[in-house]
């Protein structure tokens, strides 16, 4: 058996839409207008009626959106944000360069999504430590609906009411996902997604947008992603930046916003199979939790062979990838130096040694998916 390797994502999404893209690229073209213009404008209305959100900001990255979703709730410098350390690097570095504080909250091992109780224990645990030091003020949460699963809003949200902390859903991985009929994105105080070309909702460039119910926040992060400007050009309100949704990668993001909710059923498609073929193995299969729809960003098992399992699939052509290898606190940049609770990150550790990410695309062939299932059957029969 010669098992093929799918093409990227991008390229494949690119060949299916090829006649549309091709235009609206050229018609960007000859529009002579690139930054802030009519298909920003237009893809904005679209995306926030798609998550179901009165305001959508383009952006120009998934890390840039998180940074400006604290800054417009005025989060910086003395405050503290609580997120996940089992999550891409860019979540924990938005909230530095915003200025504030990392607090790390281990995720559940089923969903590696950010634990509610142990959200409590550690907000616990951290003002216990105001006690005696003087430390950041906790202000906001940020849950990342990592791999597509959607994370426990409901309990989350209910512990930010009672602390008065700020929700922002990380969403990055997640376009589409929903949790009881309601979109991610659509459940915090403001969201963040990416449009990095292998997400869900992939541009061919760098690109990324914040939603939000709320008007003047809104407003905060149109201000702060053009240097400041509120009602004036050249007139800084704010200490703003540059960060914008440029008008090609707006334009092809409107070509495939109507795909999307197909491939992500394709992608559960897939999942499904997968989930079939390998059902019967010594493997954890990812699952979703009860009233979620499972975007499957990734398609992630976890098994204690991970490396040797990773290793023989490659040797067969087939490419996996392990997200993450290194938690946010034991990363060079990081280690020794951001807050995490005294029982540590159990979870997130064991994730960090186990997971491995299958490949997942709306444009693999369910052929694919039974090769690639049968060599793992010969792995695990082998070892
Ligand atoms: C991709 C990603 C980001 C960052 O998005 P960029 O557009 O690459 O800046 C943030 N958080 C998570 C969970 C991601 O997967």
């Amino acid at each position: 058996m010669i098992f093929r390797a799918p093409l990227s994502l991008p390229a494949a999404r690119y060949r299916a839409h090829r006649a549309r893209i091709d235009e609206a690229v050229a018609n960007v073209f000859h529009s002579g207008r690139f930054i802030l213009g009519d298909q920003t404008a237009a893809f904005e209305n679209e995306f926030a009626a798609f998550v179901g959100t009165a305001q959508c900001i383009g952006v120009a990255s998934g890390t840039d959106a998180l940074e400006l979703c604290l800054r417009a709730c005025d989060l910086g410098p003395g405050d503290a944000v609580l997120t996940v350390a089992h999550t891409a690097v860019a979540t924990v570095a938005a909230i530095e360069r915003a200025g504030a504080t990392p607090v790390l909250v281990d995720v559940d091992s089923s969903t590696f999504t950010m634990e509610p109780n142990r959200l409590l224990d550690t907000i616990q645990e951290y003002d216990h430590c105001t006690r005696t030091a003087k430390l950041p003020k906790l202000k906001a949460i940020i849950p990342v609906h990592l791999y597509g699963h959607p994370a426990d809003m409901p309990s989350i949200l209910s512990i930010a009411r009672a602390r008065r902390l700020q929700v922002i859903e990380d969403c990055a991985q997640s376009h589409g996902a929903s949790l009881r009929d309601r979109l991610t994105g659509s459940w915090g105080n403001l969201a963040a997604f990416s449009f990095y070309p292998t997400k869900n909702l992939g541009a061919f460039g760098d690109g990324g947008a914040v939603v939000t119910n709320n008007p003047r926040l809104a407003e905060n992060v149109r201000a702060l992603r053009e240097y400041g400007w509120r009602t004036t050009r050249y007139v800084s309100e704010l200490r703003g930046i540059n960060s914008r949704l440029d008008e090609l990668q707006a334009a092809t993001l409107r070509v495939l916003l109507p795909g999307l909710a197909k491939e992500n059923s394709e992608r559960r498609k897939l999942a499904g199979d997968y989930g079939r073929l390998l059902a019967t193995t010594s493997l954890t299969l990812p699952q979703a939790g009860t009233n979620v729809l499972h975007a499957f960003h990734q398609y992630v098992i976890r098994s204690p062979a991970r490396d040797a399992l990773r290793q023989f699939l490659e040797v067969r052509g087939i490419a996996t990838q392990v997200h993450y290898p290194v938690p946010i606190h034991r990363q060079p940049a990081y280690r020794q130096r951001l807050f995490i609770a005294r029982a540590g990150l159990p979870n997130t550790e064991v994730a960090a040694r186990q997971v491995l990410s299958l490949p997942m695309s709306p444009y693999l062939k369910q052929e694919q998916v039974r090769q690639i299932c049968s060599v793992i059957r010969e792995a695990l029969e082998g070892s």
